[in-house]
């Protein structure tokens, strides 16, 4: 198996590198965000409770996205790998990840971080608030309150991978072959 984290503050392209890589690797992608914004479609009850946080730019509670983590992972036993895109979140989400994928004989092989400045996110995630109909993508107050909570809580993950020795950055700026490209190179390392 090959399981990586992708990494980056909102709006550094992980959603878009996970879709190439997915269809290079045949990797099955776990986007926390994608799967949050389906139950609130679906209105089921973790939904609603999601949406207060998401429509404030917080962090859904870890027990809430661990445990849907933990259904996913069992749901999918045949994968051969997986991305995890914008999970995890904070040091005790990467905590538990290590230990469910332990009981899946399994562990994360390497997170690739993409560097993107804080500048840069907010025209980005304006820009694609006007097509992809997000809410939290259209409002300027919202996008830096979710960079805050990046920068506070999910930027110590990545200490949490380098003191494994699993850490790479990469730049996320630029095209977005170029930046796959680049992603490619790690993706060959991890995977020998
Ligand atoms: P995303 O699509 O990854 O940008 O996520 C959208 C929103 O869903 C975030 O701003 C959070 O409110 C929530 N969310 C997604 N993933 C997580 C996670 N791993 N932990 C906590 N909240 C999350």
């Amino acid at each position: 198996m090959l399981n990586i984290v992708l990494f980056g503050p909102p709006g550094a392209g992980k959603g878009t590198q996970s879709q190439k890589l997915i269809e290079e690797y045949g990797l099955t992608h776990l986007s926390t965000g994608d799967l949050l914004r389906t139950q609130i479609k679906e209105g089921t009850e973790l939904g609603t409770l999601a949406k207060k946080y998401i429509d404030a730019g917080e962090l859904v509670p870890d027990e809430v996205v661990i445990g849907m983590i933990d259904r996913h992972l069992q749901a999918n036993g045949q994968a051969k790998g997986f991305i995890f895109d914008g999970f995890p979140r904070t040091v005790p989400q990467a905590e538990a990840l290590d230990e469910l994928l332990i009981e899946h004989d399994t562990k994360i092989d390497g997170m690739i971080a993409l560097e993107v400045s804080e500048e840069e996110l907010t025209t980005r995630l304006l820009e694609r608030g006007k097509t992809s109909g997000r809410t939290d993508d259209q409002d300027e107050e919202l996008i830096r309150k979710r960079v805050q909570e990046y920068r506070k809580k999910t930027a110590p993950v990545a200490g949490y991978y380098n003191t494994q020795g699993k850490y790479t950055a990469i730049s996320g700026i630029g095209q977005i072959d170029d930046i796959f490209q680049d992603i490619c190179e790690v993706v060959k390392k991890l995977s020998r």
